[in-house]
């Protein structure tokens, strides 16, 4: 009988992250990591910023599913609702906008 332990022998296996979007799993290095400042959900473009993150595919549908299902206060644990507008900026190619630093 095969033990459960064995399929995860290795771990070679690229860790996977879940979309908060469209809920499909896939590898992390395709999603966009994204953490909380304050009330503003941010892209992490470098992987570095601290704390809890949630991870979405790099398409503004997906943003849009994860508005609509309010996944990004869910994920970031905060009862209120969270400005996603710099991810939607960045998400549109509009990088001026995403770098910008909320003031
Ligand atoms: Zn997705």
């Amino acid at each position: 009988m095969r033990r459960h332990g064995k399929l995860e022998y290795g771990g070679l296996a690229a860790p996977q992250r879940t979309c908060v979007g469209c809920r499909v799993r896939t590898a992390k290095s395709e999603l966009l990591r994204l953490v909380r400042v304050e009330d503003q959900v941010v892209p992490d473009l470098r992987g570095r910023l601290p704390g809890r993150g949630a991870s979405l595919h790099p398409s503004t549908s997906c943003l849009e599913l994860a508005e609509r299902r309010r996944a990004f206060p869910r994920a970031f644990r905060v009862p209120g609702p969270l400005d996603v507008s710099r991810v939607r900026a960045h998400l549109e190619g509009d990088h001026e906008m995403s770098c910008r630093t909320p003031s």
